[in-house]
C-alpha cells in the first residue's frame, strides 16, 4: 500500500512518530456552521474530548456538553512506560479542564441512565438532560470482580501486577516486576477472554519482563509463560505469526485456550479454565488483565448490541464505518465503547472521531456525508527496552502502514521505540485538543 507525504502527515501517528507532522494535521480551515443544537457528550477521555473539542470549531451557537465525573485526564498509553520502570508516575497525569475549548460545558457527574427515545440522559445526581445529538464516549469497565479472588487493592504485593487498573497500579506493578527481575522464579502473562483495549499491552509487558530479566543477568533464573484466551497470540494473523516467532526466540512458551477464571493471591496460584478442564499456575509475578465489557449505563440500555457477539458484553450498536447507532440516529458512539471489530486504541480514536463529527456536522447541515472509518487500529508493539514493532491495521487485518519504505511494519526497530516514549503523547494531546 503506497501513500503520499501529504496522506502520510494526515495519518499522523497515534501510531508514533509521526508526531510532528500530526501536529499541524488537522481539518482545513471551513466556515462554522450556525446552529442552536444542544450536543451531549458522555465521556470526557480520550474521544469525548476530542469529540468536543473538534465540534466547538466546526460548529457556531451550538451548546456543547460534556458530562464526566472523573476530573483527571489519564494517558492510558503511557501506563506501560510507568509499568516498566521507564516514566513516572505524572507522566500519565493530568486534567480534563486543561483540554476544554472556551465554549465548551462540563458537568462533573456520570450518566446513570439514557433514554434514546426520550432523547434525555439522567445523572448520577438526578439532573436530566435533554439533547439533539448525542456522543457516547464512556470508554469500558474494567471487569476485575470477573476473577474469582482478585483484589484491585493488592495489586504491586505479593507478586501480582496489574497494569490496567491506573497510574498508581501501574507503578505498584513496576516495582513487583523489578523484584522479579532481581530474583527470578516463574512469571505468567494471558489477557482475557473479552474484548479489550490495547490488545497488544500484555504482550509487550511479557516481552519487557524478559527483557529486565535479561538486563539483570538473572534470565536464567526465571521461566516466563504466555496464556493466550484463544488459539491465536494476536487477532491479525501476520502479526500472531510475527509475536510466536519472537516468543519463541525469547523463551516464553505460549499455551493457548487458557482463561484466567481464579487466583489465589496468598498462595500465588492462577486458575485457568482450558478446554480439558481448570489447571493450576504458581507464580512468583503475574500480570493480571482483567476481563472488559461496556460500563453499566450502556450495557443496560437500547443502545447495547441487541444479538451476537457482544450482546453479553454490551458494546454499542453502531455502524462500523459510520460510528453512527443503527437504531438512533441522533446517536454516535466513539472509542472503547463503539461495538465494531477493531479498535479499543487511541489510535483508533484518532480516526474515529473526525468521520463521527463530520456525519453529525452533516446532519445539522442537511446534507450526508461520504467519510468513513476503515477500522484503522494500531499499536507500537514494544519488544525489549529501545525496540518495538509498529502493527497497524484495519478491518480486513490488512496492514496500513503510516510509513511506508520509511518503518518496516513488524521491524524490531528504535525508531518505532521513540514512537512509543518520545512521539506518541504529543500526538495524542494535539487529538484531544482537536488538532491531531
Ligand atoms: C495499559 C494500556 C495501554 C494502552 N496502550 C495504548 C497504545 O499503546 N496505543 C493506543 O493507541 N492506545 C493504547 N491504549 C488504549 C487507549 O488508552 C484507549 O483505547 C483510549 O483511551 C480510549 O478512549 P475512550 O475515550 O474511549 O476511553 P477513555 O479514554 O477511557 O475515557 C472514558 C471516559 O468516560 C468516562 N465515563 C465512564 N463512564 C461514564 C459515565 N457513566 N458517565 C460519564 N462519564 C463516564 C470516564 O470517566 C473516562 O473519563 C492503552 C490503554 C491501556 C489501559
Amino acid at each position: 500500500m503506497r501513500q503520499s507525504w501529504t496522506a502520510l502527515g494526515r495519518r499522523g501517528v497515534l501510531a508514533g512518530a509521526g508526531a510532528l507532522l500530526a501536529l499541524g494535521a488537522g481539518d482545513a480551515p471551513r466556515a462554522a456552521v450556525r446552529t442552536r443544537a444542544k450536543i451531549l457528550i458522555i465521556g470526557a477521555g480520550a474521544a469525548g474530548l476530542a469529540a468536543a473539542n473538534r465540534l466547538v470549531h466546526r460548529l457556531e451557537g451550538a451548546e456543547i456538553t460534556l458530562l464526566d465525573k472523573r476530573r483527571e485526564h489519564l494517558y492510558q498509553p503511557g501506563f506501560t512506560l510507568v509499568a516498566a520502570g521507564i516514566k513516572p508516575r505524572d507522566y500519565v497525569l493530568s486534567t480534563t479542564r486543561e483540554y476544554l475549548s472556551s465554549g465548551l460545558n462540563l458537568i462533573e457527574e456520570s450518566a446513570a441512565e439514557i433514554d434514546p427515545v426520550a432523547k434525555t440522559v439522567t445523572t448520577d445526581a438526578g439532573r436530566r438532560l435533554s439533547y439533539d445529538f448525542l456522543i457516547v464516549a464512556t470508554g469500558l469497565e474494567l471487569h476485575y470482580e470477573g476473577i474469582e479472588g482478585m483484589d484491585v487493592s493488592r495489586i504491586g504485593q505479593n507478586g501480582m501486577g496489574s497494569i490496567y487498573a491506573g497510574p498508581a497500579q501501574a507503578e505498584a506493578t513496576w516495582r513487583a516486576m523489578s523484584q522479579f527481575a532481581d530474583r527470578g522464579g516463574i512469571g505468567v502473562f494471558h489477557r482475557p477472554a473479552t474484548e479489550m483495549k490495547c490488545a497488544g499491552a500484555p504482550l509487550k509487558y511479557a516481552f519487557l519482563t524478559e527483557d529486565a530479566l535479561s538486563r539483570r543477568g538473572n534470565r536464567s533464573r526465571a521461566e516466563l509463560i504466555y496464556h493466550a484466551h484463544n488459539r491465536a497470540l494476536f487477532s491479525v494473523p501476520i502479526v500472531a505469526e510475527k509475536v510466536r516467532m519472537l516468543y519463541q526466540q525469547r523463551g516464553i512458551p505460549v499455551n493457548h485456550e487458557h482463561v484466567l477464571t481464579r487466583i489465589d493471591l496468598d498462595r500465588r496460584i492462577a486458575t485457568f479454565r482450558t478446554p480439558q478442564g481448570e489447571r493450576e499456575q504458581p507464580y512468583d509475578f503475574i500480570n493480571v488483565v482483567p476481563p472488559m465489557r461496556a460500563p453499566a449505563v450502556v450495557r443496560n440500555s437500547p443502545l447495547a448490541w441487541r444479538t451476537g457477539p457482544w450482546r453479553a458484553e454490551g458494546w454499542a450498536e453502531v455502524d462500523r464505518g459510520t460510528l453512527r447507532h443503527v437504531v438512533f440516529p441522533e446517536v454516535f458512539c466513539v472509542g472503547d465503547i463503539a461495538g465494531v471489530p477493531k479498535g479499543k486504541t487511541a489510535a483508533s480514536v484518532k480516526w474515529q472521531v473526525p468521520v463521527a463529527v463530520d456525519h453529525l456536522v452533516a446532519s445539522i447541515e442537511g446534507r450526508s456525508s461520504a467519510e468513513r472509518y476503515e477500522g484503522y487500529t494500531s499499536c507500537p508493539l514494544i519488544t525489549r527496552v529501545g525496540r518495538a514493532l509498529l502493527v497497524e491495521f484495519d478491518y480486513q487485518d490488512n496492514l496500513t502502514p503510516s510509513f511506508p519504505g520509511v518503518i518496516a511494519p513488524l521491524e524490531e526497530l528504535w525508531i518505532t521505540w521513540m514512537m512509543k516514549v518520545v512521539g506518541l503523547k504529543p500526538t495524542y494531546l494535539a487529538m484531544l485538543r482537536g488538532r491531531a
